[in-house]
């Protein structure tokens, strides 16, 4: 299944092969194929997208940049982003270490007034002392409640 924040596991054409590829992504509904096209283009193989826009060419769904998909499909957008487009488009794919135990995280702004994501700061900490800064993150929660995390450009 494709993670809403893109789609980490085509990252690696060594990894997938592209027959894989092309099962999985004809598979897709027509919402998350609208998506991981318009949200894809940075992170997906190049064989990811042309099999997407292929695909959505024979379904007759027009091609939509990340900014159209947000402009045309908002609850779709939401639904599975979590992020505006704002926040999305000033973040990286990217979520906190799991193993990193020893660490908090803090508020490092406002909440947006678009999409109430918030800006927060890992931080590394032995005896509640904050030691080293891990890294910088925004996250949004989903309305099924789950967490999404997008990693903030420095
Ligand atoms: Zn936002």
């Amino acid at each position: 299944m494709i993670r809403s924040s893109g789609g980490g596991e085509f990252m690696s054409e060594s990894t997938a092969s592209t027959h894989a590829i092309e099962s999985h992504v004809r598979g897709l509904c027509d919402a998350d194929l609208r998506r991981l096209y318009a949200t894809g283009q940075d992170t997906l193989v190049e064989a990811a997208i042309a099999i997407a826009r292929d695909e959505l060419a024979r379904r007759g769904i027009p091609p939509r940049s990340a900014a159209e998909y947000w402009r045309d499909c908002r609850d779709e957008w939401f639904e599975t982003i979590g992020f505006c487009l704002e926040c999305w488009s000033t973040t990286t794919e990217g979520e906190p270490d799991p193993r990193s135990f020893q660490t908090a995280f803090d508020p490092d702004g406002d909440p947006c007034p678009d999409c109430d994501s918030v800006p927060v700061v890992q931080t590394l900490r032995v005896l509640f002392i904050p030691l080293r800064v891990m890294g910088r993150f925004r996250v949004a929660r989903l309305d099924r409640g789950v967490l999404v995390w997008r990693k903030r450009r420095e």
